[in-house]
């Protein structure tokens, strides 16, 4: 049984305990009816408390009922009991109350919390809206508009927060089980009167309201089918009687479920979920404590690396070259605090206890305090070996020794050490304070510890750590190089930048390809082709960027690259020069011009990637496809609703059909860059799965 009856004073409590987080399962949902039957039966019970054991109120639905759909009684109809229900039911939440749970506590007829207590509907992040009533029962207790924000956000809401709104009735402070009781005998004592939350009135909004939440929805929300569904619910609230309004969010609710971004989104929520699961790993590995980090390089990635551990509250020391770029760099990173600030996100004492963990020097000696060094230096071998043998005489033993690389080898790097197990790549993703993606790089000595710690960092600098085998661009890099070769070929067969960039955006990525590059720079993929193995990419792929660089255009930092930009306005404007160096190099491959339609551009773009994750996969630089999965929605802005590349790949195109289309570019671009994955090959031929590998 999970939970008990139990009767104080004339107030019946009704006992969830379900650990760890008291999720909403079957034998809960049967614990709710058989607690309020008892309740009904005993007439020494004047009023009802539902409250939960442990560390949390019921948290949300069971996830382990998501497969198999869940078993009657559902939710809906437990809460429909509480409706017919005859005495004053009140909810004792504590912990969160999120989805399914604040449902349950909004079937009660009153609320009462715990201070630190947060309330939420986030069932929009699973691609669906709350299907027990959330959205015809918040709007009659919070008001329209603050109903429908909460829930096409998913966001927390804090129970004081909650409270204004009018969702929360009493905000306790010490036992919330005891206050919700001394609730309930108020109650009573004034009458034991039921307020149903399905008799309120629903507030009144202006006229059109509803049609400018779509319009604004749609732009906060870009694609997104469930917040669109939710102003659907919440306009049945406002506009039918409860019992046609809750009919109407049921089959909303099932709209949603059906739609393919459901199932993308709880695809990414378990690709989450299994991210940190390193196979292999020795049981009771224990990370090493990290209490002081050090950051080689104060640039453009070594700020920002150093201010997550800041805003972590975790000392850096910063070595750089000379005290002028030193400067530089903690004036970059104070400028960037200051914005923040200015934005009202931090105060003035946050930036300054901020900035005061920051502790620059030229001095290696330094550095022998630290229990993690982070390498973010110039991008070649000769200067990361000069950084790591001097780390490997001053580092204390036990350090960690990480390079942030984009694609040198970690091994090879390792190797300038006398302590190769200490050494990983934690490569980070510019903005490096702000985007969510660690790739951590396991070298073929990394230590299981100094793994588990480099997990163990990403998530207490809130990053989402995945782990990457040692190859040339690890898991995100490498396979960008075949996104960003068949978005710039597809130039020179007759596509516009401009196309292929709004192709990609109506996908769902925040920025085309090359905005992007305009964005980073095109001088860097420039002095990277310099360095390259000439047969190892394609020529044509970078032949515009080339003469757009000799040309002096460098991208948004120039005013001018692969767009044209006015001064002071970053609006990609298509440019002249541009065309002609483009129909150049067309002419000079002698490739023919044809027009595209966007769903070739965005598959042609984006099966190259998948055809390289596969290679990845096959070769076990990651662990699984979801990890993939989860470096392209965090680290490239790939759109979670679509799940992934893999995802996309195997559940939009399907495996068969995309081995088809490689094979038929292999068939008319050449088999050099355009091999099928083995891994492919065998996954269709046995009819597998990517989940099966
Ligand atoms: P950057 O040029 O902006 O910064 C490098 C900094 O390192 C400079 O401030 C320089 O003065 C300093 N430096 C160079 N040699 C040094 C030495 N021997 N000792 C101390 N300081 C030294 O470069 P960046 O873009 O920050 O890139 C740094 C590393 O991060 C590279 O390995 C790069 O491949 C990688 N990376 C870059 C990005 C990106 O988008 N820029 C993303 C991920 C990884």
């Amino acid at each position: 049984m999970a939970g008990r009856f139990e009767v104080r004073d004339g107030v019946g409590i009704v006992w969830v305990d379900n650990p760890p987080v008291n999720a909403i399962s079957h034998a809960v949902r049967l614990a709710l009816l058989d607690g309020l039957r008892q309740a009904a039966a005993d007439d020494s019970v004047k009023a009802v408390v539902i409250a939960c054991s442990g560390r949390t109120f019921m948290a949300g639905a069971d996830i382990t009922e998501f497969a198999s759909g869940p078993k009657a009684p559902n939710l809906p109809e437990v809460i429909a009991e509480f409706d017919r229900f005859g005495k004053p039911l009140v909810a004792a939440i504590h912990g969160t109350a999120f989805g399914g749970g604040f449902e349950v506590a909004l079937g009660c007829h009153y609320r009462v919390a715990d201070a630190r207590a947060q309330v939420g509907l986030p069932e929009v992040k699973l691609g669906i809206l709350p299907g027990a009533g959330g959205t015809q029962r918040l709007p009659r207790v919070a008001g329209v508009e603050a109903a429908l924000n909460a829930m096409v956000s998913g966001d927390p809401v804090p129970a004081k927060v909650a409270a204004r709104m009018g969702a929360i009735d009493r905000i306790v402070e010490g036992d919330v089980t005891e206050g919700a009781v001394a609730f309930a005998r108020e109650v009573v004592a004034d009458g034991a009167k039921l307020r149903r939350v399905r008799d309120l009135p629903v507030p009144p909004v202006p006229e059109g309201f509803f049609a400018e939440a779509r319009k604004r929805v749609a732009k906060e929300r870009r694609n997104l089918f469930s917040p669109q569904r939710i102003v659907d619910a919440v306009e049945a609230a406002a506009t039918l009687d409860f019992d046609a309004g809750i009919a109407r969010e049921g089959a909303l609710f099932m709209e949603c479920m059906k739609n393919s971004q459901a199932k993308a989104l709880q695809h990414v929520f378990f690709a989450e979920r299994q991210v940190s699961k390193i196979p292999g790993l020795p049981d009771g590995v224990k990370p090493r404590a990290i209490n002081k980090v050090a950051v080689i390089g104060a640039g453009t990635m070594g700020g920002g690396i150093a201010m997550n551990f800041a805003n972590a509250g975790i000392p850096v020391t910063i070595l750089e070259m000379s005290q002028e770029a030193a400067d530089r760099g903690l004036g970059i990173i104070k400028k960037n605090y200051d914005a923040t600030a200015a934005k009202g996100r931090l105060t003035q004492e946050q930036v300054d206890t901020r900035m005061g963990l920051l502790r620059p020097t030229l001095s290696y000696d330094d550095l022998s305090d630290a229990d993690l060094v982070i390498e973010a230096v110039f991008e070649t071998l000769e200067v990361k070996k000069k950084v790591f043998e001097q780390l490997d005489r001053v580092a204390k033993p036990g350090a960690i020794l990480a390079s942030n690389t984009s694609y040198l080898s970690i091994d090879t790097i390792a190797g300038y050490t006398k302590r190769p197990g200490d050494v990983l790549g934690m490569h980070f993703f510019s903005p490096a304070n702000v985007m969510k993606l660690l790739e951590i790089v396991r070298g073929a000595q990394t230590a299981p510890d100094v793994l588990a710690t480099a997990l163990d960092v990403a998530k207490r600098i809130k990053k989402v750590g995945v782990v990457a085998g040692n190859a040339h661009g690890f898991i995100g890099n490498r396979m960008l190089e075949g996104y960003g070769r068949e978005a710039n070929i597809l130039v020179l067969e007759g596509a516009t930048p401009q196309q292929v960039d709004k192709a990609l955006v109506d996908f769902g990525m925040p920025m085309g390809l090359f905005q992007m590059m305009d964005l980073a720079g095109l001088d860097i993929g420039y002095k990277s082709r310099k360095d390259r193995e000439p047969g190892s990419f394609d020529p044509r792929s970078g032949r515009v960027a080339d003469l757009l660089v000799e040309a002096g255009r460098l991208g948004q930092k120039t005013q001018a690259g692969i767009y044209d930009y006015a001064p002071g306005d970053r609006t990609p404007r298509p440019s002249e020069v541009t065309a002609g160096f483009i129909k150049q190099a067309a002419q000079e491959f002698g490739l023919p011009q044809r027009t595209f339609t966007d769903q070739e551009i965005v598959e042609r773009c984006f099966l190259a990637l998948f055809n390289i994750g596969c290679e990845v996969l096959r070769e076990g630089m990651a662990y699984r496809a979801s990890d993939i999965d989860i470096t392209y929605l965090y680290g490239y802005g790939f759109p979670a609703y679509r799940g992934g590349p893999m995802f996309w790949a195997e559940n939009e195109v399907g495996l068969a059909n995309a081995l088809e289309k490689i094979r038929g570019y292999a068939e008319t671009y050449g088999a050099r860059w355009w091999t099928p994955s083995p891994l492919l090959e065998r996954l269709v031929a046995e009819g597998k799965r990517l989940k099966d590998l």
